[in-house]
């Protein structure tokens, strides 16, 4: 029978007002019958969290770690069956799923860390003229109940990144997942509640982000908003919240630089993968190559013959490469640039169209040339399956060139000149440069966040623990 989930509220499902069918990407299927939340009902989840929060904020840091732990064991051992959830309702290819649930438990094991490791610093009051006979040191204390809005395109790791440094901190938190993926957010619920986590520190609200957004962003108990998704919902979420702390994760079209020298075999698959890889419906998907003049036409022609072999299938079948974006809309959409980039004059290479025969909506992997500067393809973020190939002769022209979009999340260069790493380095606008690899790479303790319409706010397990924690003076005037 097909399962019907009610919400997660105060440490317990709730049956809520409406449902809606939740539909597998790929074939259509019927996947699970899904509450949508009304405001009121995302009320109820906050006022419940922020008084679960009242005495949660108090367990010890070693309890609130050991939960933790148990939750990243729970998925090690429940790793294929997850992962298998991922694959049918974000039409995953299983490979890149397995890995998303590896890093899932990687996540919560850093957050169980962090958790005992949230500590202060000693402030040297008497550096200051008014500040001696005083001692002075800092602590960080929990914040209250955060509310976490998720993307579809990892729907158990970006998950983990909000609710474990929340959890971690001593916080409550709010989940809303993305309309497309709520299984992977749900099957957490009976997770932390058997690992011992205490009713209604976790609630998890699935539904619309329209309808939801505004009272989740902006209800007085609501001290933090953790948000990953597009740059259109994220600015509405900081119109909504205020002066209230948020973290927005937001997309980009990210930008890889292949120097003179480069060994194109050494570096082919690598490339292929950050452009390819979940359809391109990666947040740091390897979206414009700007390749040395010397390397160009080898790479581009190399490039797109292996874009041509990728195989297209099932999310379910482990050989699958490439499979259905996440929508028709969102095929459209990448269909409708690709259509606008060949009219104002670049050469498609490969792909550019609709694969036909196979699952659902299936853009094929697609490689563009020649594109003007204004075309979308390259101003904006595709978040599908194609990439982007541009000469350059000088470093700082395709420095400059990378500098011109208005988003700036990761960047990579493939050098052997030092004097090339560094100044790229220094010089792309990102919040993080990639030596000798692709943008598209990231592990879940490192500093993660974008610049300029990427968005503000640090990820990372325990950069995120920071960003959801308050950093506290304490001084104390010591007696003569
Ligand atoms: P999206 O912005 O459409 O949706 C993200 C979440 O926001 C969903 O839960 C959705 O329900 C909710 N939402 C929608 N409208 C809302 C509103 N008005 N108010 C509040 N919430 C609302 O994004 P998506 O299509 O799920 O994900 C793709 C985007 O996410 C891409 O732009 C991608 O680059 C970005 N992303 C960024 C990172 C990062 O770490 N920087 C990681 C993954 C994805």
């Amino acid at each position: 029978m097909l399962k019907r989930y009610d919400l997660w509220i105060g440490g317990k499902w709730r049956q809520a007002e409406q449902y809606e069918m939740l539909y597998a990407p790929y074939n259509g299927e019927e996947l699970a019958l899904i509450a949508q939340a009304t405001p009121a009902e995302a009320e109820e989840a906050i006022v419940e969290a922020h008084a679960a929060y009242e005495s949660y904020k108090r367990m010890p840091a070693s309890q609130r770690s050991r939960i933790l732990f148990r939750v990243a064991e729970a998925i090690e051992a429940r790793r294929e069956e997850l992962a298998g959830i991922i694959a049918r309702e974000a039409a995953k290819p299983m490979t890149a799923a397995r890995a998303e649930i590896a890093r899932t438990v990687e996540t919560y094991r850093f957050s169980a860390e962090a958790a005992k490791n949230i500590t202060g610093e000693q402030v040297a009051m008497d550096a200051a003229e008014g500040g001696q006979g005083k001692i002075g040191f800092t602590v960080r204390t929990p914040i209250g109940v955060v509310t976490a809005i998720t993307p579809f395109n990892f729907p158990f790791n970006l998950v983990a990144h909000k609710v474990g440094p929340a959890l971690a901190a001593g916080n409550a938190v709010v989940v809303k997942p993305a309309e497309q993926t709520p299984i992977s957010a749900l099957v957490l619920a009976e997770l932390f509640a058997e690992a011992g986590l205490p009713a209604g520190v976790l609630a998890i609200v699935t539904g619309k982000g329209a309808e939801l957004g505004e009272k989740l962003s902006s209800h007085p108990l609501v001290k933090k908003v953790s948000f990953t998704g597009s740059h259109a919902v994220g600015e509405l979420i900081q119109r909504h919240a205020g002066l209230r702390r948020t973290t927005l994760e937001l997309g980009s079209n990210s930008a890889l630089i292949i120097d003179e020298g480069t060994n194109i075999d050494d570096i082919l698959a690598r490339c292929v993968a950050g452009a390819y890889a979940y359809n391109g419906q990666v947040c740091i998907s390897l979206q414009r190559i700007l390749v040395h003049r010397s390397l160009y036409e080898d790479f581009a022609a190399r490039f797109a013959q292996a874009a041509k072999q990728l195989s297209v299938g099932a999310p379910l079948d482990d050989k699958t490469e490439l499979t259905s974006l996440i929508s028709e809309k969102a095929a459209h959409r990448v269909a409708a640039w690709v259509e606008e980039a060949a009219a104002s004059g670049a050469s498609v290479v490969a792909g550019g169209r609709m694969v036909e025969g196979e699952g659902n909506h299936i853009f094929a992997a697609t490689v563009l040339t020649d594109v003007p500067r204004s075309a979308k393809v390259w101003s904006e973020e595709i978040f599908g399956p194609v990439a982007v190939i541009m000469p350059f002769d000088e470093l700082e022209e395709a420095v400059r060139a990378i500098n011109e979009s208005r988003y700036g999340l990761q960047a990579g260069i493939y050098t052997a000149n030092i004097h090339h790493a560094m100044a790229a380095a220094l010089e792309l606008e990102a919040g993080g440069v990639v030596i000798n690899d692709i943008p598209t790479f990231r592990t879940d303790q490192m500093p993660y966040g974008g610049v300029k319409d990427s968005g503000k706010g640090t990820e990372g397990v325990a950069y995120a623990v920071e960003e959801m924690t308050q950093l506290k003076l304490i001084a104390i005037h010591l007696r003569k």
